[in-house]
Protein backbone atom coordinates (compact mmCIF):
# COMPACT_ATOMS: atom_id res chain seq x y z
CA UNK A 1 0.00 0.00 0.00
CA UNK A 2 1.32 3.51 -1.14
CA UNK A 3 1.65 5.57 2.04
CA UNK A 4 0.00 8.50 2.72
CA UNK A 5 1.58 12.01 2.31
CA UNK A 6 -0.96 14.41 4.05
CA UNK A 7 -3.32 13.39 7.21
CA UNK A 8 -6.04 15.62 7.09
CA UNK A 9 -7.93 16.56 9.93
CA UNK A 10 -11.24 18.24 8.96
CA UNK A 11 -13.05 18.60 6.04
CA UNK A 12 -13.88 21.96 5.56
CA UNK A 13 -13.22 24.47 2.75
CA UNK A 14 -9.96 24.73 3.70
CA UNK A 15 -9.23 21.29 4.34
CA UNK A 16 -11.07 19.84 1.54
CA UNK A 17 -9.16 22.75 -1.04
CA UNK A 18 -5.75 21.59 0.12
CA UNK A 19 -6.93 18.22 -0.03
CA UNK A 20 -7.63 18.36 -3.47
CA UNK A 21 -4.32 20.96 -4.39
CA UNK A 22 -2.04 18.15 -3.00
CA UNK A 23 -4.06 15.19 -4.81
CA UNK A 24 -3.73 17.02 -8.07
CA UNK A 25 0.11 17.66 -7.67
CA UNK A 26 0.45 13.81 -7.09
CA UNK A 27 0.44 13.17 -3.25
CA UNK A 28 -1.73 10.95 -1.30
CA UNK A 29 -4.12 12.13 0.77
CA UNK A 30 -6.34 10.99 3.95
CA UNK A 31 -9.18 13.66 4.90
CA UNK A 32 -10.95 12.55 8.35
CA UNK A 33 -13.94 14.73 9.91
CA UNK A 34 -15.69 14.14 13.07
CA UNK A 35 -18.77 14.97 11.46
CA UNK A 36 -20.75 12.46 8.51
CA UNK A 37 -19.99 14.92 5.83
CA UNK A 38 -17.79 16.82 3.56
CA UNK A 39 -18.09 20.75 3.53
CA UNK A 40 -17.87 21.66 7.15
CA UNK A 41 -19.52 24.13 7.60
CA UNK A 42 -20.54 25.22 4.50
CA UNK A 43 -22.35 21.91 4.15
CA UNK A 44 -25.99 22.16 2.74
CA UNK A 45 -28.04 19.17 1.16
CA UNK A 46 -31.19 18.91 -0.37
CA UNK A 47 -34.59 17.79 1.90
CA UNK A 48 -36.38 14.94 0.29
CA UNK A 49 -39.79 16.17 0.66
CA UNK A 50 -39.19 19.88 -0.27
CA UNK A 51 -36.56 19.85 -2.78
CA UNK A 52 -35.07 23.07 -0.78
CA UNK A 53 -31.43 23.21 -0.23
CA UNK A 54 -31.02 23.15 3.59
CA UNK A 55 -27.93 24.81 5.13
CA UNK A 56 -27.49 22.72 8.00
CA UNK A 57 -24.35 25.63 10.08
CA UNK A 58 -26.40 28.65 8.66
CA UNK A 59 -26.53 30.16 5.23
CA UNK A 60 -23.67 30.88 2.80
CA UNK A 61 -23.33 33.21 0.27
CA UNK A 62 -19.80 32.72 -1.86
CA UNK A 63 -17.71 35.81 -2.17
CA UNK A 64 -14.47 36.11 -3.97
CA UNK A 65 -12.60 39.12 -6.44
CA UNK A 66 -10.27 36.74 -7.47
CA UNK A 67 -10.90 35.07 -10.63
CA UNK A 68 -8.12 32.26 -10.32
CA UNK A 69 -10.48 31.23 -6.83
CA UNK A 70 -14.09 31.56 -8.69
CA UNK A 71 -12.55 29.25 -11.59
CA UNK A 72 -11.41 26.79 -9.15
CA UNK A 73 -14.44 26.74 -7.28
CA UNK A 74 -16.75 26.31 -10.40
CA UNK A 75 -15.01 22.94 -11.12
CA UNK A 76 -16.73 21.71 -8.05
CA UNK A 77 -20.17 22.93 -7.98
CA UNK A 78 -22.54 25.51 -9.94
CA UNK A 79 -23.48 28.29 -8.62
CA UNK A 80 -26.80 30.34 -8.95
CA UNK A 81 -26.48 34.06 -9.54
CA UNK A 82 -27.87 35.13 -5.94
CA UNK A 83 -26.93 38.32 -4.92
CA UNK A 84 -26.88 39.73 -1.64
CA UNK A 85 -29.35 43.21 -1.20
CA UNK A 86 -29.93 43.47 2.57
CA UNK A 87 -32.10 46.08 3.19
CA UNK A 88 -33.39 47.59 6.58
CA UNK A 89 -36.36 48.84 7.74
CA UNK A 90 -36.68 51.74 10.51
CA UNK A 91 -39.88 53.72 11.15
CA UNK A 92 -41.68 54.23 7.46
CA UNK A 93 -38.37 53.95 5.41
CA UNK A 94 -36.43 51.25 4.35
CA UNK A 95 -32.02 51.49 3.71
CA UNK A 96 -29.67 49.85 2.09
CA UNK A 97 -27.23 47.66 3.72
CA UNK A 98 -24.61 47.72 4.31
CA UNK A 99 -24.41 51.41 5.48
CA UNK A 100 -22.35 54.00 3.30
CA UNK A 101 -22.21 57.36 2.82
CA UNK A 102 -25.91 57.28 0.80
CA UNK A 103 -27.43 55.60 3.87
CA UNK A 104 -26.28 58.26 6.06
CA UNK A 105 -27.57 61.34 3.96
CA UNK A 106 -30.80 59.36 3.42
CA UNK A 107 -31.31 58.39 6.92
CA UNK A 108 -30.56 62.16 7.78
CA UNK A 109 -32.13 64.57 5.30
CA UNK A 110 -28.83 65.22 3.93
CA UNK A 111 -26.15 65.75 1.35
CA UNK A 112 -23.01 65.22 3.49
CA UNK A 113 -19.90 64.81 1.70
CA UNK A 114 -17.86 62.09 3.42
CA UNK A 115 -15.88 64.85 5.73
CA UNK A 116 -19.21 66.26 6.85
CA UNK A 117 -20.58 62.98 7.45
CA UNK A 118 -18.18 62.29 9.94
CA UNK A 119 -18.13 65.52 11.45
CA UNK A 120 -22.59 65.20 11.65
CA UNK A 121 -21.98 62.06 13.78
CA UNK A 122 -19.20 62.92 16.16
CA UNK A 123 -21.38 66.07 16.62
CA UNK A 124 -23.97 63.55 17.56
CA UNK A 125 -22.50 60.12 19.04
CA UNK A 126 -22.47 59.76 23.02
CA UNK A 127 -19.44 60.08 24.10
CA UNK A 128 -19.25 59.60 27.64
CA UNK A 129 -20.38 56.13 27.37
CA UNK A 130 -18.50 53.75 27.89
CA UNK A 131 -19.83 50.71 25.88
CA UNK A 132 -20.41 47.20 27.84
CA UNK A 133 -22.52 45.58 25.65
CA UNK A 134 -23.42 46.45 21.57
CA UNK A 135 -26.44 49.08 21.93
CA UNK A 136 -23.80 51.29 24.16
CA UNK A 137 -21.54 50.84 21.33
CA UNK A 138 -23.64 51.65 19.05
CA UNK A 139 -25.05 54.93 21.04
CA UNK A 140 -21.12 55.77 21.63
CA UNK A 141 -20.18 55.32 17.94
CA UNK A 142 -23.30 56.83 15.88
CA UNK A 143 -25.51 58.23 18.84
CA UNK A 144 -28.79 58.68 18.69
CA UNK A 145 -31.09 59.75 15.78
C1 LIG B 1 -23.78 30.57 10.18
C2 LIG B 1 -22.54 30.84 9.35
C3 LIG B 1 -22.66 31.62 8.20
C4 LIG B 1 -21.53 31.89 7.43
N1 LIG B 1 -21.68 32.61 6.29
C5 LIG B 1 -20.63 32.76 5.47
C6 LIG B 1 -20.80 33.39 4.21
O1 LIG B 1 -21.90 33.80 3.84
N2 LIG B 1 -19.71 33.52 3.41
C7 LIG B 1 -18.47 33.06 3.80
O2 LIG B 1 -17.52 33.20 3.01
N3 LIG B 1 -18.29 32.48 4.99
C8 LIG B 1 -19.32 32.30 5.83
N4 LIG B 1 -19.15 31.66 7.03
C9 LIG B 1 -17.80 31.24 7.40
C10 LIG B 1 -17.47 29.89 6.74
O3 LIG B 1 -18.38 28.91 7.17
C11 LIG B 1 -16.06 29.50 7.19
O4 LIG B 1 -15.15 30.51 6.83
C12 LIG B 1 -15.61 28.21 6.53
O5 LIG B 1 -16.55 27.19 6.75
C13 LIG B 1 -14.29 27.85 7.15
O6 LIG B 1 -13.85 26.65 6.57
P1 LIG B 1 -12.85 25.77 7.36
O7 LIG B 1 -12.51 24.61 6.47
O8 LIG B 1 -11.72 26.57 7.88
O9 LIG B 1 -13.64 25.30 8.68
P2 LIG B 1 -15.02 24.51 8.84
O10 LIG B 1 -15.97 24.73 7.74
O11 LIG B 1 -15.45 24.80 10.25
O12 LIG B 1 -14.56 22.98 8.76
C14 LIG B 1 -13.79 22.37 9.77
C15 LIG B 1 -14.10 20.89 9.77
O13 LIG B 1 -13.19 20.25 10.67
C16 LIG B 1 -13.90 19.28 11.39
N5 LIG B 1 -13.15 19.03 12.62
C17 LIG B 1 -12.85 19.94 13.57
N6 LIG B 1 -12.14 19.36 14.55
C18 LIG B 1 -12.01 18.06 14.20
C19 LIG B 1 -11.39 16.94 14.83
N7 LIG B 1 -10.75 17.06 16.01
N8 LIG B 1 -11.46 15.75 14.22
C20 LIG B 1 -12.09 15.62 13.02
N9 LIG B 1 -12.69 16.64 12.38
C21 LIG B 1 -12.64 17.85 12.97
C22 LIG B 1 -15.27 19.85 11.60
O14 LIG B 1 -16.24 18.81 11.83
C23 LIG B 1 -15.52 20.58 10.26
O15 LIG B 1 -16.20 19.77 9.34
C24 LIG B 1 -20.26 31.41 7.85
C25 LIG B 1 -20.15 30.62 9.01
C26 LIG B 1 -21.28 30.33 9.75
C27 LIG B 1 -21.14 29.45 10.99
Amino acid sequence: MRKTDFLIIGCGFAGATFANLAAERGYTVRLVDKRNHIGGNCYSYKDDESQVEVHKYGPHIFHTNSLKVWGYVNRFSKFNNYINRVKARTGQKVYGMPINLHTINQFFGKDFSPAEAKKHIDSIRLKDIKPSNFEEFLLHNLGKS
